[in-house]
C-alpha cells in the first residue's frame, strides 16, 4: 500500500478512471454538493446509480450542510474554476425553474481592494469579458456612496460583479436528493464502511443497516471523512480544519439597508473575510478563510472558538462600525475538506479500479456542485 504518498489527480485533468456503460451499477456514497449532482448526472446518463448518506442530504456535520454558500467566478488567473462556475450557474437557474425552488440569490459580489492591483479579480476580468459577465468598477467615493455601511479608510477601490450572489445550501443538496429520486435514483440512509480489495478491485461495501452493497464502481464523495475512510491513501492528503460562521444580528432600524447589501469579500490578503447579508433571514453572515484547527468531522463538538470570534467581532466592528455591538444571533462550525493545493480531487483508488474518489472541495467547492457532477458523469459515463 502506498502510505500517504498518493498525489491526487485535480479535477483539471483527465484522470483515468473506469468507464460506465447504461447497464453498470454505480453506488455514490456521499450526498452533499458533490455526490448529490454526481449521481443525478450519472442517473441522467441512464446509468444505474444508488446514492447513500450516513446522516442525509445536507445534514449538520457535512461541508454542504450551512443556510447559504457564496456564488463567484472570480478565481484570478484560473479560467478552469470561472468557466466552471459560469456553468454551474446556468445549472443552478436550470433547476431552480425545474424543481420550483427558490436556490439562487443574484445579489452580486462586492470585492473590497485595498490595492490599486488585486490580481484575484483583476486576473479574472479578461474571462468575464468572454463570457459577456463585466464587472463593475467602484472608486473609493462610489463606494461610499453605494455603500455607506462599508468603512473604506483603508480600501482602495471595489469590484461589483453583478452576476454572482448566494445559494441556499442545504435546502439545495435536499432538492437535488428529491430530483434524483423523482428521476428513479436509489437512496439509502446508512454509514458506508469501504469493502475488501481483492484482484485490483473493492469487493462491495458493507452498510450500518447491516446489507453488503455490491456495485460495478464506488464513488466515494464523502467531502471531510474521505481521510478518515481510506487513512493509507488519503489520511494526510484530504485533511479536515474546523472553520466557523457567524451570523449577526443588525440593528433593528438598519435591517432593510443591510440586507439590501451584495455578498462581499475583503481582500486583505490574508484572513480573507467574506460576508453574506441577509443570509436567508438567519442574520449578517461573516466567514473567514483562513486555515483552521484540525477537526473531526464526526465526532467534533461544534462550538465556536472565543479567539477566532473575537477576531471576527474585532473585523466586523472595523469594516461595519453600524455593527460593532451586533449580537450574535447564530453560529456554526463547518469542516472544510482540504486538498494539498485547494483543487477538486477526482481519481481512482491506487489499488482498486473500480474506487473513485471525488471531493476536496477545500473551501469553495460547493457552488459549483452541478457543473461537477455533469463533468463526473462527462467523464465516468462514456
Ligand atoms: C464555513 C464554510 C464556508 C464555505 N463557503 C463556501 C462558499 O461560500 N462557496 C462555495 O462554493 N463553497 C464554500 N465552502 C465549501 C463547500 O461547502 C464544500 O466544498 C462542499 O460543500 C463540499 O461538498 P462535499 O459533497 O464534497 O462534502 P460534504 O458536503 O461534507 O458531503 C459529504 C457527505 O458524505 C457523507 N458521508 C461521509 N462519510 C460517509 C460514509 N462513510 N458513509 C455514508 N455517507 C458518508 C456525509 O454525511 C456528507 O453528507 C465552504 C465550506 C465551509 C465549511
Amino acid at each position: 500500500m502506498a502510505t500517504n504518498t498518493f498525489a491526487p489527480t485535480s479535477v483539471q485533468a483527465t484522470p483515468d478512471l473506469p468507464i460506465l456503460g447504461t447497464s453498470s451499477h454505480v453506488a455514490v456514497i456521499g450526498a452533499g454538493a458533490f455526490g448529490g449532482w454526481s449521481a443525478l448526472s450519472l442517473l441522467r446518463k441512464g446509468i444505474k446509480v444508488t446514492l447513500i448518506d450516513a446522516w442525509g442530504a445536507g445534514n449538520s456535520r457535512s461541508s454542504s450542510g450551512d443556510e447559504t454558500r457564496v456564488i463567484r467566478s472570480t478565481y484570478g488567473a484560473n479560467s478552469f474554476y470561472f468557466d466552471m462556475n459560469v456553468r454551474a450557474l446556468e445549472l443552478w437557474k436550470e433547476h431552480e425553474q425545474r424543481w420550483n425552488k427558490k436556490l439562487f440569490y443574484n445579489t452580486g459580489v462586492l470585492w473590497l481592494c485595498y490595492e490599486e492591483k488585486t490580481p484575484i479579480v483583476d486576473d479574472s476580468i479578461p474571462f468575464a469579458k468572454r463570457h459577456s459577465m463585466e464587472y463593475e468598477y467602484l472608486s473609493k467615493s462610489d463606494l461610499q456612496k453605494k455603500y455607506p455601511l462599508v468603512q473604506t479608510d483603508d480600501l482602495h477601490h471595489g469590484w461589483l460583479d453583478s452576476h454572482g450572489g448566494y445559494l441556499k445550501a442545504r435546502e439545495s443538496c435536499q432538492a437535488v436528493l428529491e430530483g434524483f429520486i423523482a428521476e428513479g435514483g436509489t437512496y439509502i440512509q446508512a454509514f458506508v464502511q469501504p469493502g475488501q480489495i481483492s484482484s485490483g478491485s473493492m469487493q462491495g461495501v458493507q452498510l450500518s443497516n447491516g446489507t453488503h452493497l455490491k456495485a460495478d464502481a464506488y464513488i466515494f464523495a464523502c467531502g471531510s471523512w474521505l481521510g478518515y475512510l481510506f487513512p493509507e491513501v488519503l489520511g494526510n492528503v484530504i485533511t479536515c480544519s474546523k472553520q466557523e460562521a457567524y451570523y449577526f444580528g443588525v440593528p433593528r432600524s438598519q435591517s432593510r439597508q443591510y440586507d439590501a447589501m451584495p455578498v462581499w469579500v475583503d481582500v486583505d490578503g490574508q484572513d480573507f473575510y467574506y460576508g453574506i447579508p441577509g443570509n436567508a433571514n438567519r442574520g449578517f453572515k461573516i466567514g473567514v478563510d483562513r486555515r483552521g484547527a484540525k477537526f473531526d468531522p464526526t465526532d467534533g463538538e461544534r462550538i465556536s472558538d472565543p479567539a477566532v470570534l473575537a477576531h471576527a467581532r474585532a473585523f466586523i466592528a472595523h469594516r461595519f462600525p453600524g455593527l460593532k455591538d451586533a449580537p450574535l444571533v447564530e453560529s456554526r462550525v463547518c469542516p472544510y475538506e482540504n486538498s494539498p493545493d485547494g483543487n477538486f480531487v477526482l481519481d481512482k483508488h491506487p489499488e482498486a479500479g473500480n474506487v473513485v474518489f471525488l471531493g476536496g472541495g477545500s473551501g469553495h467547492g460547493f457552488k459549483h456542485g452541478p457543473a461537477l457532477g455533469e463533468h463526473v458523469a462527462a467523464v465516468l459515463g462514456g
